[in-house]
């Protein structure tokens, strides 16, 4: 009889269930482990969903990725760039104001300079934040322009509550000074990042699985009732558990609890996603023996001539992503959750925009290109997401119910974050035998 239940065995309840010491029951929808870290092998070539590098600062994170991949990680300097009024500038853009048209720079130089100094809780709109930390030139050419097209929501809806981790914040002089010289410092979180040599990001799934006993695929709860600790599976099945650890997103996790108070539902109600469709797309090269797009590894778009908010390109990053002679690239697209899409229509687009935007030559020929939609992709970070959150993990928790993961916990993370909750939350579990 498992005392624990785990939703999902995706990277954060493979890594729960790595450390758990009591009986478990690993439940999976689908029919292979991984979620959004796994990876598709098609014709020869390994697509992920989207990139998807590892960012490492935890030493227990290091020393356990280390002992279960072996020598299958590379450390790998970002070549990441954005493509804008027909110009291709290095990222971050804040860093990088000489590779701009002139009109432009003096745009972003002026708005620097005339910015009121005024230091903006992260709890402000992203527009106001943007404005008062870049000033209105960075704002209005890509702060503005590329949020609103990733998250599919106004930058004065979005907070920037997310931001910290994520946006690269040079100084007021090293911005000016990037107008007129190139600066050597490297800004952002990810300014290296490991990748897999063999195999995209299944390879650490698969090294994480290996240690898991089983897991029950195509399994899924059907409801649940929090007051008796009881699930009812997809299969009639009636299960009791003594905790049970979510990494399902948290609105699906409170539509499957029965006995959800109505505070929790309406909190519920409160959260939003934005949807990605990832097409993974196979190129046969114009020229063999070259990387194409320059060897870049991913291109921000914030214009709205251009369907995508980026694209990167696999091969260029590891070039056992594709057979020799090929290529593939990631495209991701944003919609609302309840826009309809036709992927074919979608993938015509995105092929006049991959010549239109020289990321792919004429000589390049697209030889397949398959989309891969993830339904719920971002955490929308608007007013009611913060209260809403602790509404509903203040009820779970009183619960025995761990809301984890980053769909779980209703927030932007990254593997290893997810490996971490999933460590944390087996080691707490593991103190109340
Ligand atoms: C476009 C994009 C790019 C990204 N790039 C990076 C990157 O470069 N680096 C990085 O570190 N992170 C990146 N991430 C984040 C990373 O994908 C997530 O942090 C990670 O996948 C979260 O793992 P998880 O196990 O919490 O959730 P998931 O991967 O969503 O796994 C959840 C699992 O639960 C299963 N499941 C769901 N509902 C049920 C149910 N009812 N019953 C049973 N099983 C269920 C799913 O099938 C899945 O296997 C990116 C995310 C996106 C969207």
């Amino acid at each position: 009889m498992p005392e624990i239940i785990i939703i999902g065995a995706g990277l954060t309840g493979l890594s729960c269930a790595r450390f758990l010491k009591q009986p478990f029951l690993l439940l999976e929808k689908t029919g292979n482990p991984g979620g959004l870290c796994s990876s598709e092998t098609r014709n020869g070539f390994v697509f992920d969903h989207s990139g998807h590098f590892l960012h490492m600062k935890d030493v227990r994170v290091k020393k356990l990725v280390a002992s279960i991949l072996k020598n299958n990680l590379t450390l790998i300097q970002r070549n990441a760039w954005i493509y804008t009024h027909q110009s291709t500038i290095p990222f971050p853009f804040q860093a990088h104001l000489s590779y701009l048209p002139d009109g432009l720079k003096k745009e972003c130089l002026d708005g620097i300079r005339q910015r009121n100094g005024e230091s903006l809780p992260a709890s402000s709109s992203l527009y106001a934040w943007s404005m008062a930390t870049f000033g209105s030139g960075i704002t209005r050419y890509f702060m503005k322009p590329y949020n609103e097209k990733l998250w599919t929501v106004s930058s004065r809806v979005l907070r920037a509550d997310w931001c910290a981790p994520f946006v690269p914040r040079p100084t007021i002089a090293e911005m000016t000074a990037s107008a007129t010289a190139d600066s050597a410092k490297k800004f952002g979180y990810n300014a290296h990042f490991n990748y897999f040599k063999r195999g995209g990001c299944q390879s650490l799934i698969n090294a994480f699985a290996a240690s898991v006993p089983s897991i029950a695929y195509h399994t899924s709860p059907k409801k649940i009732c929090a007051a008796k600790r009881e699930m009812q599976l997809s299969n009639g099945k009636v299960l009791s558990y003594t905790s049970l650890v979510s990494t399902q997103p948290l609105y699906a996790l409170i539509d499957h609890i029965a006995d959800a108070p109505p505070a929790v539902r309406a909190a519920r109600q409160r959260l939003r996603w934005n949807t990605v469709i990832c097409y993974n797309v196979a190129v046969r090269k114009g020229t063999p023996n070259q990387p194409i797009a320059g060897g870049r590894h991913w291109v921000y778009f914030p214009e709205k001539k251009f369907p995508f908010y980026r694209v990167g390109v696999y091969s260029n990053i590891m070039p056992a992503m594709a057979p020799k002679g090929y290529a593939s690239l990631y495209v991701e697209i944003s919609h609302r959750p309840d826009d309809r899409v036709n992927e074919k229509t979608e993938i015509a687009a995105i092929t006049r925009a991959l010549y239109e935007s020289r990321m792919l030559s004429v000589d390049d020929h697209i030889e397949f290109a398959c989309a891969s939609p993830i339904k719920c992709a971002y955490v929308i970070f608007d007013k009611s997401r913060t209260a809403a959150v602790s509404t509903i993990q203040s009820w779970l928790t009183a619960n025995n119910i761990y809301s984890i993961g980053r769909y779980g916990a209703w927030e932007y993370s990254f593997m290893e974050k997810n490996i971490i909750d999933g460590m944390e939350t087996a080691h707490t579990l593991n103190l109340c035998r």
